[in-house]
């Protein structure tokens, strides 16, 4: 099958453009290379003599004749060539005509952030002329940045820049062909947005491009979503997990002993991961839809420390992944895990669909889920107007829109305050009198002085109704018992959260809700087996520790679920050497 070729929204990620979620980490690299030469020197740098010679011990020489391929988009994690002769075209087909990203001369180098992803490349890489180059292995690669900071600091940043050059040049990436009433498309288009990784939505009700693909595809209702990816046949109503493995989230876990598995990826996990990782632990993050957790829904984090105008959760938890992903942490999702058991003085890790990881210690950061609202008729519209999360994604259909929020904590006013900078109007729900018990004061103080949000408080919603989408609820004050029917597209619900804990085996011993008791709160349970009382983040499962909402008595923050996540890699260096 030949590669569809159109055209698509601008590829995101969770729900900020991926220039935006990268742009931060450079100044500079917000212009376009045009526009500055600074950030065409960080993107495309040229290594000096020594710094080449410096590579040689660990790279190949290779040659290749005027028009072969380096690599191609779709493959493995892309490659690094540093450029010794000739030239290398790197080249985008992603849209309907393929284009020049970039010309690399002697002494530049190939490759972007994806060699420490571990992703498929996302562009291909031709010789122009005769070509002598050496090639560095993605391990290599991924080891010189960790460890040599000079060199190693010019590739990373040159990766990043070029990811955000990139993405501003109007790159698609994965496409998604599907209709905005439909649930599969909505989840696939969120699973590779928070996963950062570039998608492009192309909607069958009203893009032509997207007509036009149904007709040349021949495709039929049954094969929508459909989704395409470079260097791939176009996917027919694909799951998560096929999309999954075509873009190179998921990849086979092997049969290797990981010092530490976090489970989550939320700030707690994240946090986890970078000390583990940059403490020379062997560490695997598995979770179950992607790195950033219930932060990662934040459109806007302004009490994380050292962000004085506040930070996206998709832009914090973002970095924190490459970060981790730079020390060589390695991910996988989605990886839904639902056991935890022992075998051979290990800790195996088993997760949904077959696959396991084993383990000398395990971090559970699993946070919590949402909870969800018990209106009549809510389950129909998951996805299709009521939503956990109000990014980006969430928002199409919303604009000139009446919205609801529902909940009275931050989430929720954070919600209503983005929300009401896109909607038409944004009604807020409170089941009873008061927001500043459970909101902090400055949110509640931005609710009361945004013109386009009003808070009904004592206020319900009772039922949902629409055809494929949500079309209106019913509202009802549950003092008076009064009802209203309010036409809406969307109802974004904030009301808590329990913990995802239902997997975990009797041995981690948790409160009647679920929240994981550690250190002097797990010293009691007639599960534990050592002499010496569990570490301050230790279950009573020795070697299984908790960090963040997940843990009895946490404190449900960024800052604190990142404070539990570090603390929690010293414990683990204190069981690994008692163990020995
Ligand atoms: C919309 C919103 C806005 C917020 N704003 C702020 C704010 O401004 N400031 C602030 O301090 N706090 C804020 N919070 C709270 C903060 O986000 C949480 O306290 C924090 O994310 C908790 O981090 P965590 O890592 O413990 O868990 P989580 O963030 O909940 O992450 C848990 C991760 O574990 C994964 N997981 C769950 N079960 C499994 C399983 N069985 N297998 C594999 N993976 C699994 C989940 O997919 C998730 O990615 C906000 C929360 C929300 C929802």
């Amino acid at each position: 099958m030949s590669k569809p070729k159109f055209r698509g929204s601008g590829a995101k990620i969770a729900g900020v453009s991926l220039e935006q979620a990268f742009a931060h980490t450079l100044p500079g690299v917000r212009t376009t290379m045009a526009e500055s030469n600074t950030s065409n020197s960080v993107a495309f740098p040229k290594l000096t003599g020594e710094q080449i010679a410096s590579l040689e011990p660990l790279a190949t020489r290779h040659q290749f004749r005027d028009g072969e391929p380096l690599f191609e988009a779709g493959q493995c994690s892309g490659a690094f060539f540093v450029v010794l002769s000739g030239a290398v075209e790197i080249v985008d087909r992603s849209d309907k005509e393929s284009r020049t990203v970039r010309l690399h001369e002697p002494g530049e180098f190939t490759g972007d952030i994806d060699i420490l992803t571990r992703r498929n490349a996302v562009v291909s890489a031709l010789a122009r002329g005769d070509v002598d180059a050496l090639e560095v292995a993605p391990a290599d690669v991924r080891r010189i940045i960790a460890e040599r900071p000079m060199i190693g600091e010019l590739i990373l940043k040159a990766f990043m820049a070029r990811r955000t050059e990139l993405l501003k040049s109007g790159f698609k990436g994965v496409q998604v062909i599907g209709s905005a009433r439909s649930r599969e498309a909505y989840d696939l288009r969120e699973f590779l947005d928070r996963n950062q990784v570039p998608v492009s939505w192309l909607d069958t009700d009203t893009d032509p491009d997207a007509a036009e693909l149904v007709q040349q595809f021949n495709l039929s209702e049954r094969d929508l979503p459909a989704v395409a990816c470079e260097g791939r046949p176009l996917m027919r109503n694909p799951s998560v997990r096929q999309v999954a493995d075509a873009v190179g989230l998921k990849r086979p876990l092997g049969n290797a002993v990981y010092d530490l598995v976090i489970i989550g990826a939320g700030p707690a996990g994240l946090a986890a991961a970078v000390y583990g990782s940059s403490e020379g632990l062997n560490t695997l993050v598995l979770d179950s839809q992607a790195p950033g957790g219930q932060a990662g829904a934040s459109m806007k984090i302004e009490n994380y420390l050292g962000f004085p105008t506040g930070i996206t959760g998709a832009e914090l938890t973002g970095r924190a992944t490459l970060q981790a992903q730079k020390f060589a942490a390695r991910f996988s999702t989605p990886s839904n895990v639902t056991r935890l058991d022992t075998a051979d003085e290990q800790l195996v890790v088993r997760i949904d669909g077959g696959e396991s990881a084993r383990a000398r210690c395990v971090i559970i950061a699993t946070g919590a889920n949402y909870r969800r609202l018990g209106a009549t008729g809510r389950e129909r519209f998951d996805g299709l107007g009521v939503y956990y999360a109000a990014t980006a994604t969430e928002l199409s259909g919303c604009e000139g829109a009446e919205v609801v929020v529902v909940g009275a904590g931050n989430s929720a006013g954070q919600a209503a305050v983005y929300l009401s900078e896109h909607a038409r109007h944004v009604l807020m729900l409170v089941r009873g009198d008061d927001m500043r018990r459970t909101m902090s004061s400055y949110l509640a103080e931005r609710i009361d002085e945004a013109n386009g949000i009003e808070v009904l408080y004592h206020t319900e919603i009772r039922s949902m109704d629409g055809n494929e989408r949500l079309e209106r609820i019913e509202i009802v004050n549950n003092r008076t018992g009064e009802t209203r029917t309010v036409t809406t597209p969307a109802v974004f619900t904030f009301i808590g959260a329990v913990p995802c804990t239902h997997w975990l085996p009797p041995r981690i011993e948790t409160d009647a809700k679920g929240f994981i008791r550690t250190g002097h709160a797990a010293a009691g349970s007639p599960h534990w087996m050592l002499s010496r009382p569990p570490y301050l983040l230790e279950t009573s499962m020795a070697g299984v520790f908790a960090a963040g909402d997940v843990r009895l008595d946490s404190v449900k923050r960024v800052a604190s679920a990142v404070g539990e996540g570090s603390m929690a890699v010293k414990f683990v260096h204190e069981y690994l050497a008692e163990s020995h």
